[in-house]
């Protein structure tokens, strides 16, 4: 068929008004998050349909025009670039939540539904769905089981796949297959769910999604410790965990982050410290009193400066606010930021702290590091301007030299932004040949003519 007969099926098929080809709406979807160059689309679906979305993708199938799926496109990991062209299907069309059961605690959503409307809409009926990407504001929950998304809140709540009961998803073929159930327990045949997570569209592609909800916190606490010295901020970290509190969330921000975070959210940071930690503990009011109690003194014990409790919502939602912000704030900084997520056993933060200080001396290059420390991600932010070119060469040895101390630490490429274009080349040093030829004979089998996502994860 030719591209002119294919876009008129298209049309046909899932409404004129949905499909573009123009150039200025192309260019809209040839790249994401991620510092890779941008590649533009042949064309860009929008299905508004479930119908329509398995339409699109049977087409193009029988057409063997590669699919890339775009949620909101915030990956990290180069997980939209459509590298191989062909078309973006983007589901922001598919946006309904369809239910919220408060008896058997789940919620049934389309792929485009947004992180945060989620938990807006199930905290009205007094339940929680706790994985709080720090884009939530913008992904999409599609986005969020496709990278198994995590969060400030995964140190006590878990990530994505925590709370994937089941998934209903297009096949290569358009086809429907569903996995998983709304009950608790499920071991009825394959784990498909958990095959899915974390495919980034690479297998198959979400139309609807059932996610566990389970009941908020009674009540919250959050404290900011104040550090003079890294190492003092890295060593509490460790310590907390093991006097085995789980705080609700463990972050650190380096002062650099401080500065930038302070000057962008005016948020009351104290910009001459050399490092914070922002805690939160939740749970029943008395446990919560209990484990602030216990992590005050473990702070004061390896070093705190100061320790400031929120005293009410407005102190604790600006807290957090600005903790949110941090990549924004860095942003601002130089023209180009790579965040990184390499992530290490708990008890290596202070090791890797130390690591990437060491890393921005040896390659010259400004790091900034903040992140969810007590899950041991932490998020060395690179600033830097990729068109000068010998610093990008410093950049690219940098990263290198990240990854290589977080895997000799026995830690992982990505704690949450997946592996997309960007890490794929990185994969075999962290698992084994056996297990790219594993992976390959997956997807080999669930997708023979290559159409979803060429390129991603295991590479060409
Ligand atoms: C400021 C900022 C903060 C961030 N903070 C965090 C954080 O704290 N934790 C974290 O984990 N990540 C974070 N991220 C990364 C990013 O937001 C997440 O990876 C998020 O899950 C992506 O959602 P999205 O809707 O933008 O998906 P997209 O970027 O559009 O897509 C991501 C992947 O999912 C696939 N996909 C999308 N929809 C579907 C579907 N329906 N079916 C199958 N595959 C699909 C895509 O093909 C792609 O491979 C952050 C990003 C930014 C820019």
């Amino acid at each position: 068929m030719s591209s002119k007969a294919l876009f008129n099926e298209f049309r046909r098929m899932i409404g004129w008004e949905n499909v573009f080809t123009d150039i200025e709406d192309l260019a809209t979807y040839a790249y994401d998050a991620a510092v890779l160059n941008p590649v533009v689309p042949v064309v860009v679906l929008r299905p508004r349909s479930s119908e329509a979305l398995g339409q699109a993708v049977q087409l193009c199938n029988e057409n063997q025009l590669p699919i890339t799926v775009r949620g909101s496109g915030t990956n990290l990991s180069g997980g939209t670039i459509p590298s191989q062209g062909g078309a973006v299907i983007v589901t922001n069309g598919l946006n309904r939540i369809l239910e919220i059961n408060e008896q058997d605690l789940f919620a049934v959503v389309q792929p485009g539904v947004i992180t945060a409307r989620l938990a807006a809409a199930v905290e009205k009926q007094n339940l929680f769905y706790p994985p709080d990407p720090g884009s939530q504001a913008v992904s999409t929950i599609g986005g969020n089981v496709a990278e198994n998304a995590g969060g400030l809140r995964g140190l006590k709540y878990g990530v994505t796949s925590d709370y994937v009961m089941g998934l209903q998803f297009f096949d290569t073929n358009g086809k429907l297959v569903k996995t998983g159930s709304k009950t608790v327990k499920c071991a009825t045949g394959y784990n498909l769910t958990g095959l899915m997570v974390g495919s980034e569209g690479t297998l198959g592609v979400f139309d609807e999604i059932t996610l566990k909800l389970i009941p908020p916190p009674a009540h919250h606490k959050a404290m900011l410790a104040v550090f003079d010295h890294m190492s003092k901020a890295s060593e509490t970290v460790s310590a907390i965990i093991a006097g085995h509190i789980v705080p609700a969330t463990l972050e650190f921000m380096d002062n650099f982050t401080i500065r930038a975070v302070e000057d962008y959210s005016r948020a009351g940071l104290p910009v001459d410290a050399t490092a914070l930690l922002l805690i939160e503990v939740d749970g029943h009011p008395a446990q919560v009193e209990e484990e602030a109690h216990k992590v005050e003194l473990i702070c004061k014990k390896l070093g705190a400066e100061s320790i400031k409790v929120a005293e009410n919502a407005q102190e604790r939602n600006k807290v957090w606010e600005a903790r949110r912000g941090a990549l924004s704030a860095l942003a601002k900084l130089k023209p180009t930021l790579i965040l990184e997520d390499a992530t290490v056993p708990r008890s290596k933060i202070p090791t890797m702290v130390a690591a990437i200080q060491r890393i921005s001396e040896k390659y010259r290059i400004d790091i900034g590091t903040f992140g969810h420390a007590g899950d041991g991600n932490l998020h060395p932010t690179i600033l830097t301007d990729n068109r000068d070119k010998a610093e990008w060469t410093r950049v690219e040895a940098a990263i290198d030299a990240i990854f290589e101390e977080a895997l000799s630490m026995g830690g992982t490429l990505s704690g949450e932004h997946g592996t997309g274009l960007a890490k794929s080349k990185f994969l075999e040093k962290e698992t084994s040949p056996g297990t790219i030829l594993f992976s390959k004979l997956i997807k080999t089998a669930l997708d023979p003519n290559n159409i979803l996502n060429p390129g991603k994860i295991i590479g060409p």
